[in-house]
């Protein structure tokens, strides 16, 4: 099932964007362009599924979303992890 929201814009002009202009609050990111998910539950909490961004901090031995707060495993193999800026 597709969601659409009316201010942003079409599918075209989303798979066209480079996601340059991010917004963001303490749910997640969004792109302020086309409205796309970047991080998190989006801006403003706008999806219903996390887009978890794994925040790794080498004094636990498992990674956490920095959104949601989900854990897991670290895995050596995955190089997804990001960091707080
Ligand atoms: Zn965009
Ligand atoms: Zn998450």
């Amino acid at each position: 099932m597709e969601i659409r929201y009316p201010n942003y814009g079409s599918k075209m002009a989303e798979s066209a964007c480079k996601h340059l202009r991010r917004v963001g609050d303490n749910y997640g990111e969004s792109c302020s362009d086309c409205g796309a998910q970047l991080a998190g539950f989006g801006n403003w909490a706008t999806f219903p599924d996390c887009l978890h961004q794994w925040f790794d901090d080498p004094a636990l031995d498992y990674v956490i979303c920095y959104y949601c707060e989900t854990q897991r495993k670290r895995d050596p193999n995955v190089k997804e992890i990001h960091t707080i800026q």
